[in-house]
């Protein structure tokens, strides 16, 4: 069985040191916001090449308390992209803010900058751009947007911790950036953790109080904030995998190549990409009009699968005054989409085992 991602024998490779930090943490009786985590935001704000850093409990938070931060709230519009994972959007609403949807790009299936525009209101506060499945967005055109209406823009950095864009990281591409530490995204702990990076220092002030009871002397509450912590021990494992990351990265991309220069099946649309450095995989996504058939194939001969996503945003429940919109390039990609599994675990012969799979379906 070639699994879609192997947690397991990822977090294997350093057991030793996993092991041995663990032991530290637990030793020192110190369990929350202490040394461990001060270390990783250092470590972390310096591989984005951020001035700040700080830890929280998960992705979905660090997004939520970017917004807090900058005070949006009812009746404030923010820009996202139709093609995200749910939390890019509920980080929105849960401010009482209304998210603004935009198509992908069906090439990259990120944000598409040409449609940004006309969607800016006199209401629009910021655009919340989502490095989706790895790759960076392309960001010239919303830079410049961000300036001409003075818009904030946040990362949803979730997916793509170390892809680059004009020799910047992800996490120093906007006005602030949330990462999620989930165990199988690029850089995961043993657990929930989040951050939030920036170089606004007042932002980076208001963030850490927002995160802690909305305090920044204990018991003297200034605003009405959120209990929300990365823990001395997922810090202190992160701080392990950071090291290894870019590594990662590394084969993430050689094992993306290889599929992208031997899957030779007419059915099926492999990804583009802008350049090397914009992408780090976080997933493999295919597209193709059989997919629900592919995937049981794959299945059949011992091939684990994931469709990223198979409901969009605009069509979930929880948001059922959109379900009547239409989003033909969102329907599209959710409609078409498959992930095969990539990995910095996977061998040589697992990625050819896939690709000769791939190639002999008909
Ligand atoms: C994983 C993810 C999040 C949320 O992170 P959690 O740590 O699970 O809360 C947000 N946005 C995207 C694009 C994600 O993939």
């Amino acid at each position: 069985m070639i699994k879609f991602l192997d947690l397991y024998k990822i977090n294997q490779r350093y057991r030793n040191e996993i092991d041995t930090t663990i032991k530290r943490v637990l030793d020192s009786g110190w369990y929350l916001s202490g040394k461990e985590n001060e270390n990783f935001c250092k470590n972390f704000a310096d591989y984005c090449g951020v001035k700040y850093c700080i830890g929280v409990a998960n992705g979905l938070d660090a997004l939520n308390i970017i917004i807090k931060a900058y005070g949006f709230s009812t009746g404030d519009e923010i820009i996202v992209p139709a093609n995200t994972y749910i939390a890019s959007i509920l980080a929105i609403s849960q401010n009482g803010c209304a998210p603004i949807l935009v198509e992908p790009n069906i090439d990259t299936y990120t944000i598409d900058p040409d449609l940004i525009e006309e969607k800016i209101t006199s209401k629009t506060k910021a655009i919340m751009v989502v490095h989706l499945y790895g790759q960076v967005v392309v960001m010239d055109k919303i830079w410049h947007l961000s300036k001409e209406y003075n818009l904030k823009i946040i990362e949803d950095s979730a997916q793509a911790h170390g892809a680059m864009y004009n020799g910047k990281r992800t996490g120093n591409l906007g006005d602030a950036s949330g990462f999620s530490f989930y165990p199988s995204k690029d850089l995961g702990a043993l657990g929930d953790g989040g951050a939030i990076t920036t170089n606004d220092k007042d932002l980076y002030e208001k963030v850490k109080a927002i995160a802690n009871y909305g305090s920044y002397v204990k018991y003297h509450n200034i605003y009405k904030g959120m209990n929300s912590r990365l823990d001395e021990i997922q810090a202190a494992v992160l701080n392990v995998k950071l090291k290894f990351l870019d590594e990662d990265n590394k084969t993430r991309r050689k094992i993306a190549k290889f599929y992208i220069e031997n899957i030779k099946s007419p059915n099926i649309v492999t990804p583009k990409v802008n350049n090397e450095d914009s992408h780090v995989w976080h997933v493999f996504v295919i597209r193709t009009k059989r997919r629900n058939e592919l995937r049981k194939y794959l299945e059949d001969n011992g091939v684990q699968t994931v469709i990223h996503y198979p409901i969009p945003p605009h069509k979930q429940v929880a948001y059922k005054e959109w379900n009547n919109l239409s989003f033909p390039v969102t329907e599209k990609i959710h409609n078409e989409v498959l992930s095969l599994p990539i990995s910095p675990v996977m061998t040589k012969e697992e990625v050819r085992k896939v690709v000769e799979l791939v190639n002999i379906w008909e």
